[in-house]
C-alpha cells in the first residue's frame, strides 16, 4: 500500500475514532443534565402534592376524627386533575393501593424502598415512554400514606436518540470532507518521497546525471540534498571507473598492436633464414632486423614492468640539493657527440625520491635528443617558484603538433609511429614519467610549437632554500 494511503487510513482511523467518542460523551452529556432537571421538577412537584395532600386533609372537617380511605380517593383524584393531568398513586400504611391513576405502573418495588425520611425515585420503561416515578410518605391525621408520581419523560429520551442520530450523520459528512482533505495533504507531504523514488529509478535506468527537485526546506528537503549529493559523488565514481576501463582496453589494444609489428618482423626474417641460405650480407641484414625487434620488445616490456611497478610503488623521499640530479644529467650526456646538452639551475633542495626523478628527466632528455637533429642544442634547467621548484627540458627540434600534446603521456602513444619505432621508441616513456611525478604530487607541463621545440616541465615543493642565489652553467 501506498506510504500517503497510509497516512490516510490512519488519519480517517483516527478521526473517526475521536468523533464517535466525542460525540458519545457530548450527547450522554447533555442527556444527563435534562434528565437531571427533570428528576428535581419531578421530585419538587412531588413535594408539592405532599403539601396539598397534607394541606386537604387539615381541611377535612373535624368530626372525622379519622381520614377516611373514600376520602383519601377523593383527594388523590383532586389531585390528579388539578391543573395538568398527572399519574399518582396512593398507597396505605401497609402499602397496599387506596387510590391510582389510570396507566399508572402495577410495579410497587419503589414503594418498598420508601421511608418516612426518603424520598426515593427511578427511571423506568413503559409502554414505549420513559417516566421518572418518585415515591414519598404523607403524613395525615395520624395516618402514614404513601404518594407515589409518574413523570413522562420519554421527550428527553428521544432528544437522546435524534441527538446521536445527527451526530452520526455529521460525523459521516465531517468524515468524508476531512478524508478529502487529508488525501491532498498526504500526497503533498509524500511529493518529495514521490520525487527521489523517480531519481532513483531514473539513476537504475542508467540515467546517473538525474537528480531529485527539491521542493522543501524541512527534513525531506535536507534528505534531498544529500540524495543528490550521493547521486553526484555515484555519478563520478562511475565515470571514473568508464574511463579506468576504457583506459585498459586502449592499453590492452595498444599493447597487442605494439607487440605485433616486432613480432610479424621476427617471424618473418626467422623464417627467411631457416628456409633459405642466404648471401652473407642478406644473412646479417636479417639476423639485424631479428636482434633489433628483440631489442625493442624487450626495452617495451621493462618500461612496462616500470610502469607497472610505480603505479604500486610507495616512495620514500629524501630531501636533497638538486645539483645531484644536474651532475648526473651532464655526466650522462658528456660523452654524446650528436647533442649539446646545457645545464643552468638555481641552488635549492626538493623533497623526492631521487632514482625515481633521475629517470623522469632522463626520458624527457632522451625524448628531447630524438626529437633534435644532430648537434643540435637541449636546455635543462632548474628555478625556484612560489610553488615550488620547477625542473624543465626544452629542446629545439620537431615539436609536437597542439591536438597531440594532451595524448603523448597516454601508454604507447607515439605521433611519428615510424620515427619512434626506428628510434627504439615504444611511447611508454612519458606514461611511466606522469606515474612518478604523480606519486610525488605533481604532474607533466607540455608547452610545444611544431617545427619550433618543445618544453616539459614539472614543479616539485622545495624543503628549504639556499640564501645566496646562484647560477651554474655546466
Ligand atoms: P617513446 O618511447 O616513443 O619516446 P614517449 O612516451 O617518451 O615514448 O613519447 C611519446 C611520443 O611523444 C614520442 O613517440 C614522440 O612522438 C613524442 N615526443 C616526446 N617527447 C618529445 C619531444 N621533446 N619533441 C617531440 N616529440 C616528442
Amino acid at each position: 500500500m501506498k506510504f500517503s494511503y497510509k497516512i490516510l487510513l490512519c488519519s480517517i482511523m483516527i478521526m473517526a475514532a475521536a468523533f464517535g467518542i466525542g460525540g458519545y460523551f457530548f450527547v450522554n452529556y447533555v442527556f444527563e443534565t435534562s434528565m437531571e432537571r427533570e428528576i428535581g421538577q419531578a421530585m419538587d412537584e412531588s413535594s408539592i402534592l405532599q403539601f396539598a395532600f397534607e394541606t386537604a386533609a387539615l381541611n377535612i372537617p373535624s368530626k372525622y376524627a379519622v381520614l377516611q380511605d373514600s376520602t383519601i380517593e377523593e383527594i388523590g383524584l383532586n389531585l390528579e386533575n388539578s391543573g395538568e393531568r398527572r399519574l399518582l398513586r396512593i398507597s396505605d400504611e401497609n402499602r397496599e393501593t387506596l387510590y391510582a391513576s389510570e396507566g399508572f405502573v402495577e410495579e410497587t418495588e419503589l414503594l418498598s424502598s420508601t421511608t418516612a425520611q426518603t424520598k426515593v425515585y427511578q427511571v423506568i420503561p413503559l409502554n414505549e415512554h420513559y417516566y421518572i416515578q418518585t415515591g414519598t410518605v404523607i403524613n395525615a391525621m395520624d395516618r402514614i400514606l404513601y404518594l407515589e408520581t409518574m413523570k413522562d419523560v420519554t421527550e428527553v429520551f428521544a432528544e437522546r436518540a435524534q441527538g446521536f442520530s445527527v451526530y452520526r450523520r455529521l460525523t459521516l459528512i465531517m468524515l468524508i470532507s476531512c478524508s478529502v482533505a487529508m488525501f491532498f495533504i498526504s500526497s503533498w507531504l509524500t511529493r518529495p518521497i514521490r520525487l527521489l523514488t523517480r531519481a532513483t529509478r531514473k539513476m537504475t535506468e542508467g540515467d546517473y546525471g538525474y537528480r531529485a527537485e527539491q521542493i522543501s526546506q524541512d527534513e525531506m528537503g535536507q534528505l534531498t540534498i544529500d540524495f543528490n549529493r550521493m547521486a553526484e559523488a555515484l555519478e563520478e565514481n562511475i565515470h571514473q571507473l568508464e574511463n579506468e576501463v576504457r583506459a585498459r582496453e586502449d592499453f590492452i589494444a595498444a599493447f597487442s598492436h605494439e607487440l605485433k609489428t616486432p613480432l610479424t618482423a621476427i617471424i618473418g626474417y626467422a623464417d627467411l633464414l631457416r628456409s633459405r641460405k642466404l648471401d652473407e650480407e642478406k644473412h646479417f641484414l636479417s639476423s639485424n632486423y631479428i636482434y633489433t625487434e628483440g631489442k625493442r620488445l624487450e626495452t617495451m616490456s621493462l618500461r612496462l614492468l616500470d610502469i607497472i611497478v610505480t603505479k604500486r610503488y610507495e616512495i620514500e623521499t629524501q630531501n636533497f640539493g638538486v645539483e645531484v640530479l644536474f651532475d648526473y644529467l651532464h655526466d650522462m650526456f658528456a660523452e654524446k657527440d650528436d647533442i649539446r646538452l646545457t645545464c643552468s639551475y638555481q641552488e635549492g633542495r626538493v623533497r623526492a625520491e631521487i632514482n625515481l626523478l633521475k629517470t623522469v628527466l632522463l626520458n624527457l632528455v632522451d625524448n628531447a635528443c630524438k626529437a633534435s637533429e644532430p648537434g643540435a642544442i637541449v636546455e635543462v634547467y632548474g628555478e625556484r617558484r612560489e610553488q615550488g621548484y620547477l625542473f624543465a627540458v626544452k629542446d629545439y627540434g620537431t615539436g609536437i603538433p597542439e591536438e597531440e600534446c594532451k595524448k603523448i603521456t597516454e601508454a604507447f602513444y607515439m605521433v611519428d609511429k615510424s620515427r619512434s619505432r626506428s628510434k627504439n621508441g615504444a611511447g611508454l616513456g612519458l606514461a611511466l614519467c606522469t606515474e612518478i611525478l604523480k606519486l610525488h604530487g605533481s604532474e607533466l607541463q607540455i608547452e610545444s610549437t611544431l617545427g619550433e621545440g618543445s618544453c616539459f616541465s614539472f614543479l616539485l615543493p622545495y624543503e628549504e632554500v639556499m640564501d645566496s642565489e646562484q647560477k651554474a652553467d655546466h
